[in-house]
């Protein structure tokens, strides 16, 4: 932990992949009516459907009746490593926000502050989505994220407080969005 993240290794060297890892869905699979949580397959999902209960050995998330939760550890609960924990470890993001231009700079606190409250808000219900990390750089603030929803979450609280200029990029095939904002004053 503490290294730079670099996004080059993701292009470079494409998907990782090991046995935990579900190969990247074809394109076009999957896009029948179900709710948006499970249109894009995260490929850091296991596999196989996870036993019942559950238990990260790293957050301490259990899942229970088909979704992760915060609750306290069932007795006889399976010892496994979350998607989100996973991705934390490889410092794989899904989602990056990018902040940029001189009001950027300027509120550097108040966006942080908002990021992590939306964060909170999230993980309450929904576990794994997460911010990694936020780095601050001369080009502006970068928050990585475990998921593509929370992105998402944080550019429309953003955009919201401060107004400025709103993208949002998903790359479906590779469950990937990148969120940016700008605003010079
Ligand atoms: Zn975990």
């Amino acid at each position: 932990m503490g290294a730079k993240l670099s996004y080059n290794w993701m292009t470079e060297a494409g998907m990782k992949r090991d046995e935990k890892l579900v190969p990247m869905p074809a394109e076009g699979r999957r896009r029948s009516g179900r709710v948006q949580e499970d249109r894009i397959i995260d490929p850091y999902k296991h596999i196989q459907k996870l036993p019942e209960p559950s238990f990260c050995r790293q957050c301490g998330a259990v899942y229970h009746a088909g979704r992760w939760q915060w609750s306290p550890q069932p007795s006889g609960a399976h010892d496994v490593l979350c998607q989100a924990c996973h991705r934390i470890n490889d410092k794989y993001p899904a989602g990056v926000v990018t902040l940029t231009g001189s009001s950027a700079a300027a509120n550097s606190v108040e966006l942080t502050r908002i990021a992590r409250h939306q964060e909170a808000s999230e993980k309450q219900d929904h576990p794994l989505n997460r911010i990694i990390n936020i780095e601050e750089n001369a080009d502006g603030i970068v928050i990585n994220t475990t998921d593509i929803h929370l992105p998402v979450r944080i550019g429309k609280a953003i955009h919201r407080a401060f107004r400025g200029k709103l993208d949002e990029h998903f790359d479906e095939a590779g469950y990937f969005v990148r969120v940016n904002w700008h605003r010079d004053d």
